[in-house]
């Protein structure tokens, strides 16, 4: 590899030990730790190697991912669990475009993470030489995440840390870029400058307090409303200041519909909790309040037949993004600031004299949430054979309400879809899915970032096609030992696995699997505890097993392969869901599902 002219040795163990010394390996890590990151989410390999191992000799908690976009996923997820930058690390051009479609996904969750990746060497790539994984790194990445940048020369390590952790932390976080050329991590300098280069960021993420004019507009709208609605995102799970939060919900008194990420902020089974008659308090609010949720596709952008034909709602958002208000409809009553100080002025305009809000709404969506809750209940206890995903999620929703500490990591479409329906979450960000993007392989590495980030058990719930996209990361699981019980609600393929080829001939369906796949000896090759079952009681007794002893476990649940609907609740953005029956008969049998 070819050295930079201005440094042509990286300082030595002794050097560095006597302090004299320092390099660029050595003041990243400073850097980083100066500023309370104690894990980095990796992939080994040219130029970051010794980064890696430099890191854990010097206390960090490094953990070495099978492929980037795995550690990127953890990253994000420990981004919007800590409040802190989550840090991936990757090699040059392939690593960095692996870790790079986790970095666009934390920008679009508005997660903080920072992308380290090693780079080749600028006067080669900058000409096209055609340098060992040659590309323009910090072009690439720039319109994927919230900011980019390069650091040149050691002595800016301390600026350029500084800069990634105040653009992915301040305002709407999100995930940004730090070029690393390999060159500049071994430079050396004297280890007293490179000391005090370093920068200690004071308050990188400062609190945004609205006008006093804007949380007076706010009220007059909130006790103006005759059937209002609260729907919390996941910006109000990221702010972490649920108890503000939840007075903020029981002194207004207002019915609420958590986003999925946001569920658990105040418990599912509130008795203020609408989720359960989410059609009918959508439809039927005359104003939404929205705190930390984006009206985006997800909230089918706030208009069309779930939110009532008549439409003429008021809306009144906070968010810390002020672009954020009016993007799909126009907001009354905006509050920009962060979720904590925003609730806090809310709280303090209120005072006792505030109305709760008309009996008969509350009475209305109260009666729907029970008529429905009752309407699944023998669903979620049924004993079919073969099993179906109700049956499944039935334990598994018990599950979780005797272990409300557990993190439940959730991706699929079905397994995602009737999962978020069914289980109740307790306690704040305790769920972690596929996000604003909707990805499927965020499983093991969500799993892994909540498992090292909270200590905490983790229930990780898997449509098989989903689990595919991240399943060698179960040799990571195993190699760390994290106390992770994977389930994979195993139906034989995507969407559902009875699919046919539309041509009449040999291949499987575009959407099918190997039938009967054993999973579970995936973990068992690597050490780790497996299961394969086949009805309610012996899920139960695998989830129960593997939540004692703590072990790495991976439950192979057979679910019917007739049971799934086609792309989930999704199936209306299907562009050919009227096309393709119209041209292949047998298109009918799955459209029909969705
Ligand atoms: P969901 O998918 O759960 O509806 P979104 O990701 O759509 O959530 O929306 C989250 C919103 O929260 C974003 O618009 C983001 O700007 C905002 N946000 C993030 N952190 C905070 C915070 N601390 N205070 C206020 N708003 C925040
Ligand atoms: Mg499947």
């Amino acid at each position: 590899m070819i050295k930079s002219i201005e440094s042509p040795m990286t300082a030595s163990d002794s050097e560095t030990a006597t302090g004299n010394l320092t390099d660029g390996f050595h003041l990243l890590i400073d850097a980083l730790r100066l500023n309370d990151i104690e894990t980095i989410y990796n992939v080994p390999g040219i130029p970051i190697t010794d980064l890696g191992r430099f890191a854990q000799a010097q206390g960090m908690r490094v953990l070495s991912f099978r492929h980037e976009q795995h550690a990127g996923y953890a990253a994000a997820a420990a981004g919007f669990l800590t409040k802190k930058p989550g840090i991936c690390m990757t090699v040059s051009a392939p690593g960095f475009l692996n870790g790079l479609t986790a970095l666009a996904h934390a920008t679009a969750n508005c997660w903080p993470m920072i992308l380290i990746s090693g780079s080749s060497e600028r006067e080669i790539v900058d000409l096209q030489r055609g340098d060992y994984e040659e590309m323009d790194q910090l072009a690439v990445a720039r319109p994927h995440c919230k900011a980019a940048y390069r650091i040149l020369n050691a002595r800016d390590i301390g600026l350029g840390v500084a800069r990634a952790f105040r653009a992915s932390l301040s305002g709407r976080p999100g995930g940004v870029y730090l070029d690393i050329p390999g060159a500049m991590l071994g430079q050396v300098m004297n280890a007293e400058d490179g000391k005090s280069s370093l920068i200690k960021v004071v308050e990188p993420n400062p609190s945004v307090r609205p006008g006093t004019e804007a949380v007076s507009r706010a009220v007059h709208a909130l006790k103006s409303a005759k059937r209002p609605l609260i729907i919390l995102g996941k910006g109000a799970a990221y702010a972490q200041c649920d108890e503000t939060l939840r007075e903020l919900v029981e002194t207004l008194g207002f019915p609420y519909l958590p986003m999925s990420m946001a569920k658990g902020l105040l418990p599912d089974t509130h008795p203020l909790c609408a989720s359960a008659a989410r059609s009918l308090a959508l439809k039927e609010a005359d104003c939404v309040f929205l705190i930390g949720a984006r009206l985006n596709w997800l909230l089918g952008h706030g208009q069309g037949r779930a939110w009532g034909e008549k439409g003429g709602k008021t809306f009144v958002q906070i968010d810390v993004e002020p672009t954020e208000i009016d993007s799909n409809q126009m907001v009354s009553a905006p509050l920009i600031g962060d979720v904590k100080s925003c609730a806090e002025e809310l709280l303090k305009f209120i005072g006792d004299d505030f109305s709760k809000p008309d009996r008969g709404w509350i009475d209305a969506i109260r009666v729907k949430v029970d008529s429905n809750i009752a309407r699944m209940a023998p669903r979620l206890r049924n004993n079919n054979s073969p099993m179906d995903y109700h049956a499944a999620l039935g334990v598994i929703k018990d599950v979780i309400s005797e272990n409300p500490d557990a993190v439940l990591v959730n991706e699929g479409a079905n397994a995602l879809d009737l999962a978020r329906s069914i289980v109740d979450i307790h306690k704040p960000r305790k769920r972690l899915d596929v996000g604003t993007w909707g990805i499927m392989g965020i499983g093991m590495g969500s799993a892994m970032a909540a498992s090292v980030e909270t200590g905490n058990q983790v229930l990780a719930i898997e449509g098989d096609s989903a689990f595919g996209f991240s399943g060698m990361e179960v040799e990571t699981i195993c190699r760390y030992g994290l106390p992770i019980c994977i389930v994979i609600l195993n139906n034989n393929g995507i969407y559902r696995g009875d699919g046919e080829n539309w041509s009449g001939g040999d291949d499987p369906a575009t959407t099918s699997f190997v039938p009967d796949s054993r999973y579970e000896m995936m973990m068992r090759a690597f050490g780790g505890d497996g299961f394969y079952v086949t009805n309610p009681g012996e899920l139960r007794e695998a989830v129960n097993k593997a939540f004692i002893s703590r072990r790495p476990t991976l439950i192979n649940a057979v679910i019917d392969p007739a049971a799934g609907r086609e792309s989930g609740n999704i199936g209306n953005l299907n562009p050919s869901s009227v096309v393709a029956p119209m041209r292949y008969p047998q298109a009918g049998k799955q459209s029909q599902q969705s």
